[in-house]
């Protein structure tokens, strides 16, 4: 026994059995911090990575033995370790759960051998510099790499500005603002470039896997004979264990990837981007709800790296940043090649004939501008945030509507397929004949989805010997196929598509480049929604949106971006007409300031799941009669419990607590003094209140 050493581990467990912190094991060797294990964990074997040793001895009996260590494995640097432990304490989950969450799932399977197998193989591949190897990892000696273009004064400036503040020891947080189009991802290759230059490995994350092709052959053209490993999850297991690899043992110059990456184990971390900042893709939705662009930003402190935050609508938070001086804003002010950002129509739809069929979607005078565009051999992209045929059906002699039995929430109806489906729990069933409830023979859909509008605009825009121009949808349901998409889009860019109908998926990232028209069929919801945040995320949608059109210079100065609404004198669609995202974020943090919202406080929400709103409300209100006894309560306000926007879905009711501070460290020390006891309340729950299913904390939760 006196041989044996204590070792802290931080293990595989979920977090609802309360196993937060590493715990304690037994080595009969020593075993530096980082180093991947195997561990007892009750009856199974679980994945651990090595936290901290100590060596004194254990108790003898008491602890439990490691079964074994991977140490074929380089150990996870400190910096990771520290990274994956702010995670875990501030978005309150275990510690083991994160470390291993992020982990590549094929190091929980592989042994010594195997895992000296792979790492062996990928060494070979990389040396070779065979353009063959795979299709994740790209290294090619023989190419040329494409030269830069000169850079104009504003990205010139940037770049020096970066430079030398990295050079004189403190690597900034930049929040580079610039609308579509402007060079910003030429800065990044730039910025990427030097830190390459200086032996460095650079991290760009995306917000959408769909994106990473697209900018990876970016990369690829310009740093070719660089290793450039994507990372994200549509990966196989076997790819990104490949990528994890290449990135962990610095045999990778780039990591490409999505929210996920922003955990790849780097050695020689010089350089963070984080593409489209403000996009809500960069938080974790479930599990643990990790901001990625926030742990970008913390990780560059640690890591002593540069980070460059890029937008054309930055999030309100880092635009407050950039405001107070804790990041640096450098602007790209003008498109490249001066081309002229797309005119803003406002259509006011409370001036339109009143109209019956396909023309209430749309208005004359976009429809007469569509047509025109068709006339030129141009393309349009018309968008609307709903997919299916239409949101609900109806029937109109006894009120009955296409409700899901499982969730308060319509069935919506595709008309393709036949069905009524649920969006939320899925539950689908053939259209039904007749009214379910009275037999009535004519239900009739109510509002439209972008099946609808595809087949409204092919009746709009028919010429004059009826023929319908060639129509293109990309939506979550026409894109369901793999390679589905890809081949959308490549029917776009080859010029056999007029008109593109789509979801906000049309609005991201793509270069359309025969686009001079995008319109906004219906984007008024967003203006009065509870949420405070929809106009912050409306403005952004159309902004991004309008800069898929006149992405080609020639065309730049045609373009437009056309917005039907009934509300054509609201401040954000002012703010819209002229390009002006300072202005509108000036006036949107005025009103959270006066309202008490972030980023002047600070959010959590506690979320419990059970099979009545009763049990769910009593969770909570146990919880917050819990909070009020400990130290700080004061410091944090706990607002009633309150339904979800969409209370019940799969038979499960929803509710929620918002609880705000104004100061980020009492919230913190709160939730962090709060959480381990709600363990406790859910398994014995309060006198007279039923068990929950689960709950959850989400700490700066992004829609509310
Ligand atoms: P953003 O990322 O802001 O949308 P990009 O960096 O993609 O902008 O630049 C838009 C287009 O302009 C790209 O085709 C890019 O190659 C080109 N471009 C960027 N910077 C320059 C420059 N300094 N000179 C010429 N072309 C440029
Ligand atoms: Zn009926
Ligand atoms: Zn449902």
């Amino acid at each position: 026994m006196t041989d044996s050493l204590r070792l802290r581990v931080a293990v595989d467990a979920p977090q609802h059995t309360g196993l937060a912190a590493p715990l304690d094991y037994r080595s009969q060797r020593p075993l530096v911090p980082g180093t991947l294990v195997r561990v007892p964990l009750g009856k199974r074997e679980v994945s651990g990575v090595v936290w901290a040793d100590d060596r004194s001895e254990p108790q003898a009996g008491e602890l439990r033995e490691i079964s074994l260590a991977l140490d074929v494995l380089p150990p996870l640097g400190v910096h990771w370790r520290a990274l994956v432990d702010f995670t875990a304490a501030y978005y309150q989950r275990g510690t083991g759960e994160i470390a291993l969450s992020v982990l590549p799932p094929e190091l929980r399977k592989l042994d010594n051998a195997q895992l000296a197998n792979r790492i062996a193989k990928l060494r070979k591949s990389v040396a070779k510099a065979d353009p063959g190897a795979s299709d994740t990892a790209t290294a090619t000696e023989t190419a040329t790499a494409s030269t830069p273009p000169a850079l104009n004064p504003a990205q010139a400036d940037a770049l020096t500005r970066i430079e030398a503040l990295a050079a004189a020891g403190t690597p900034p947080t930049v929040l580079l603002n610039g609308v579509t189009g402007s060079g910003k991802t030429e800065v990044y290759l730039g910025a990427a470039a030097r830190a390459l230059e200086a032996g460095q490995q650079a991290l760009v994350l995306v917000p959408e896997i769909n994106l990473t092709p697209q900018l990876e052959a970016r990369f690829a053209e310009r740093f070719a004979g660089r290793c450039i490993v994507s990372l994200h999850s549509a990966l196989t297991p076997a790819q990104r264990l490949r990528s994890w690899l290449a990135a962990h043992l610095g045999l990778a110059d780039l990591v490409l990837g999505t929210r996920l990456a922003v955990f790849a184990s780097m050695p020689r971390l010089g350089l963070i981007v984080v593409d489209e900042e403000h996009d809500p893709s960069y938080k974790q939705q479930e599990g643990a709800r990790y901001s990625a662009r926030d742990l970008a930003v913390y990780r560059g402190r640690l890591e002593n790296a540069t980070v460059v935050l890029g937008s054309a609508t930055p999030s309100l938070e880092s635009w407050q940043r950039g405001i107070e001086g804790r990041y640096v804003r450098l602007d790209l002010p003008a498109r490249i090649g001066d081309g002229a950002l797309p005119r803003v129509r406002l259509v006011d739809m409370t001036q339109q004939p009143k109209s019956h069929g396909a023309n209430t979607a749309l208005s004359p005078p976009l429809v007469a501008a569509l047509r025109e565009r068709i006339a030129h051999g141009e393309q349009s992209l018309v968008f609307l945030n709903r997919r299916g045929y239409a949101p609900v059906l109806h029937c109109a002699d006894c009120g009955w509507k296409s409700g899901c039995p499982h969730c308060s929430a319509w069935r919506v109806f595709h008309k393709l397929d036949r069905t009524l489906r649920c969006h939320h729990c899925g539950f689908t069933e053939r259209v039904p004949r007749a009214c379910p409830d009275c037999g009535n023979l004519d239900i009739a859909p109510i509002g439209r989805g972008t099946e609808r509008l595809e087949e409204q605009l092919a009746e709009v825009l028919k010429d004059a010997d009826g023929k319908p121009p060639r129509i293109a949808r990309i939506d979550a349901d026409s894109t369901r196929l793999k390679g589905a998409l890809e081949a959308q889009l490549g029917a776009v860019h080859a010029g056999d598509v007029d008109v593109l109908v789509g979801t906000q998926m049309v609005t991201k990232g793509h270069d359309f480049r025969r686009v001079t028209l995008v319109a906004a069929v219906n984007p008024d919801s967003s203006l009065f929604s509870s949420d405070f945040r929809a106009p912050e995320r409306l403005f952004a949608l159309l902004m991004q949106a309008g800069g898929r059109a006149g992405r080609d210079a020639a065309h730049a100065a045609r373009s437009e971006m056309w917005v039907q609404t009934w509300h054509p004198q609201h401040a954000l669609y002012a703010a819209l007409r002229t390009h002006d995202f300072g202005a509108f974020a000036a006036a949107q943090l005025k009103e959270r300031e006066m309202a008490g919202l972030p980023p002047y406080s600070h959010l959590a929400i506690l979320r419990a799941d059970a099979h009545t709103t009763e049990a769910a409300r009593a969770f909570l209100h146990a919880a917050a009669q819990l909070a009020a006894t400990l130290p700080g309560a004061d410091a944090v306000m706990l607002y009633p419990p309150v339904p979800l926007g969409v209370a019940r879905v799969a038979n499960v009711e929803r509710m929620q607590m918002l609880v705000e501070s104004a100061s980020r460290v009492a919230l913190q020390r709160l939730l962090a003094l709060w959480l381990p006891e709600l363990h406790a309340l859910r398994r014995a729950p309060a006198e007279g209140a039923a068990r929950i299913l689960r709950w959850a904390v989400d700490v700066d939760p992004l829609s509310i």
